[in-house]
């Protein structure tokens, strides 16, 4: 205290105070300098470069966890286009009173200025967009991917385990690095499922054929009819689909650098440049997602992507 005193000032003193409470030891005490005085500037000519890095750091968060805070002025700045379509809001930190942060900083001060009156008009120079990403969710584990089938509803304690066996046998998804990820058979099947199947790979089909059943039951409703119902559904579903090829836009891009389309034919998936007519056989268990009828082998958060040679390159759309 007495240190900041001196050297910073009396404003700068924290509210710290050392109590001494009867017999019970003080139980978390953090590592600090044994002597204040000797400052990083002081032992700097005493030490190598990472023991100063390291005393500095220790010396600097001990003074400051004993000063008091810092004061911020802010200026909130919103900014509007005329139509209202566009808004942006920007905060300004203007830091009126150091406390600790002369030791120590932890705060950017804004280093514009901004002084505009309410209401006044600013003409747009330039504009720059930034693409910025959050982290995608990490991938399933067998017991995460559990856990949400739990949650979900999606089968019985019973059945989780055949359930995943059975995706795992058919290939539509695969382990890789201990998560499970899905394989472009997986992703194919799946969208084509949602595509043309919505109803009944709905999470709620489930459920509500559950409530029919129990309708039969209960004797409200007879079970041909329900059959009927579903089997006329599920023809049209069916014949609708007939003659549906796998034509698909992917991610890759051929060695002409026009996209390649993602096909199936006889000897299973395969890639067609549309430009230059080359093509490039898949592997049905190879990593992929399907966004948007678009396939996408570059899958987001897997770092182990290889620098290219295997085809699964880093391009990004
Ligand atoms: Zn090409």
């Amino acid at each position: 205290m007495r240190f900041i005193e001196e050297r910073f000032g009396e404003d700068f003193k924290g509210d710290y105070k050392a109590v001494k409470k009867g017999k019970i030891q003080d139980a978390h005490e953090a590592i600090r300098p044994t002597n204040v005085y000797m400052t990083p500037e002081k032992a700097k000519n005493l030490m190598n470069n990472d023991q100063y890095k390291l005393y500095k750091l220790i010396w600097e968060r001990f003074i400051a966890s004993q000063m008091k805070g810092s004061t911020y002025e802010e200026t909130e700045i919103v900014l509007k286009d005329e139509s209202g379509r566009f808004g942006f809001l920007g905060v300004l930190r203007k830091r009126i009173f150091d406390g600790f942060e002369l030791v120590l900083e932890m705060v950017k001060e804004s280093s514009t200025n901004f002084h505009r009156g309410e209401g006044e008009l600013i003409e747009i120079e330039e504009v720059e967009i930034k693409e910025m990403e959050t982290k995608p969710k990490p991938r399933f584990s067998e017991a995460t991917l559990v856990k949400e089938m739990e949650k979900r509803g999606i089968g019985r304690p019973s059945t989780y385990a055949t359930t995943i066996r059975t995706l795992f046998r058919r290939k539509y998804v695969k382990k890789e690095r201990r998560k499970i990820v899905p394989t472009l058979l997986g992703s194919i099947v799946n969208d084509f499922m949602e595509k043309y199947f919505g109803e009944i790979v709905d999470l709620d089909f489930t459920a509500r054929m559950e409530e029919r059943l129990d309708e039969i039951e209960k004797g409200e409703q007879e079970y041909q009819d329900l059959l009927k119902k579903f089997y006329v559904g599920f023809k049209n579903l069916l014949e609708g689909v007939n003659g549906i090829k796998i034509d698909m836009q992917s991610d890759r891009k051929c060695e002409c650098g026009s996209p390649m389309t993602m096909k199936y034919g006889k000897y299973g998936f395969y890639l067609k440049c549309e430009a230059c007519g080359r093509t490039k056989g898949v592997k049905s268990d190879t990593p992929a997602i399907v966004l948007d009828n678009k396939i996408f082998f570059n899958l987001k958060g897997e770092s182990n992507e290889g620098n290219g040679s295997d085809g699964r390159n880093l391009e990004r759309t």
